[in-house]
């Protein structure tokens, strides 16, 4: 047999391979070997969660943001982004939306905005809890201080979703303005754990200057936190950044990625994202044929929708809620699988326990 399907045997039944094994598995992939992997990740994600896709509804509600990351198109120093924050009645509202359209877990998603301040926030969480009991709360606000997650944590915030981007000291630093580190990300991942929040980590694919060895340190990484999310996606140039000129990442990488980690873990809940459905039209379908059992449809108002735009020519930026879920619904039933309604929490959704 050959040494790729030795490989992708060998991380089935261990879930690790070591750091050549992964540099070598990356490096040397194939359609052979991603077409042997993407049947095995479909069969695991068969038996854990049928064909049951989990949705979140995410509300974008600020695009301020203090960090000046030198791929994102909302970076401080970006003049030409038009800002915007959204009011708590604003938010109440999409969450509203968001449920009678069968939303059972709202993801609060925004640049690192001090205006929103932790009372604030804490304030949110718990308006959002107390009206929709059965809902869980996802937040992703970048990094805090540990007594930040903690606060959060115990006015009911249920997950948060923080990307480590990239696991390799020196690749985050040519990404990053030097006030930010690897280290200081993944010591918040290593807190929002502690804590008892069910943990998202994630890194861009294609990033400029990522290597397979850095994909090698991203996958050790994962293995070590175990974290109960992982979102990856292509890396997207924004036009008015620094990385405007660099090369976007691969349908091809992100997927095989993709397969990769649901052989990992098998019981994670994997994204199909936004940036994949963005750089190829059927990229989120193919995402879930590659293990993938997560969509996270866009539940801010249409008005700041643009203005969120992290990269470009983002995907659904017209769109009312209902239409978003609707598309996904059809999409998902066209290649055999189904949209819940769930709250979809990690380990709660296997049928096998
Ligand atoms: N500020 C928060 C959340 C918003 S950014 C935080 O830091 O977590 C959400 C994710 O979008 C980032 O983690 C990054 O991986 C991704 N992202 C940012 N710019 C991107 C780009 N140009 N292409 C693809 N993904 C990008």
């Amino acid at each position: 047999m050959d040494q790729q399907r030795r490989l992708i045997d060998k991380l089935q039944e261990t879930s690790q391979l070591a750091k050549e094994e992964w540099v070598a598995l990356i490096q040397n992939r194939n359609q052979d070997a991603a077409q042997y992997l993407f049947e095995k990740a479909r069969r695991l994600q068969h038996q854990y969660f049928g064909n049951k896709i989990y949705t979140r509804g995410l509300i974008e509600f600020t695009n301020y943001c203090k960090n000046d990351c030198y791929y994102c198109g909302i970076r401080r120093s970006n003049k030409k982004a038009q800002r915007y924050r959204l009011s708590r009645e604003q938010i109440m509202e999409c969450c509203q939306d968001g449920y009678g359209l069968g939303f059972r877990t709202f993801v609060l998603q925004g640049g690192e905005d001090g205006w929103f301040t932790q009372e604030a926030l804490e304030e949110l969480v718990d308006t959002i809890k107390t009206t929709y009991p059965d809902c869980a709360v996802t937040l992703s606000l970048g990094e805090r201080s540990r007594e930040s997650y903690e606060g959060l944590f115990r006015a009911g915030a249920d997950r948060y979703l923080l990307r480590h981007e990239t696991a390799d000291e020196a690749h985050y630093e040519s990404l990053h303005p030097k006030e930010l580190s690897a280290e200081r990300r993944k010591q918040c991942l290593w807190d929002l754990k502690e804590i008892g929040y069910q943990t998202g980590t994630g890194f861009m694919v294609g990033s400029p200057g990522q290597t397979p060895q850095h994909l090698a340190e991203d996958l050790l990484f994962i293995r070590e936190l175990q974290p109960h999310m992982v979102g990856i996606g292509p890396f997207i140039p924004h036009h008015d950044t620094p990385f405007a000129a660099e090369k976007e990442g691969t349908v091809e990488l992100t997927l095989f990625l993709t397969g990769l980690l649901r052989l990992m873990l098998p019981k994670a809940l994997l994204p199909a994202t936004t940036a994949l459905g963005t750089i190829d039209p059927s990229g989120r379908e193919k995402a879930i044929l590659a293990g993938a059992n997560v969509v996270m449809p866009n539940l801010s108002p249409t008005s700041v929708r643009k203005k969120y735009e992290l990269y470009d020519n983002k995907i659904c930026t017209g769109d009312e809620a209902a239409e978003c879920r609707n598309c996904l619904n059809q999409r998902m039933e066209k290649i055999g699988y189904q949209l819940i309604t769930d709250r979809g929490d990690y380990g709660c959704n296997c049928s096998k326990g």
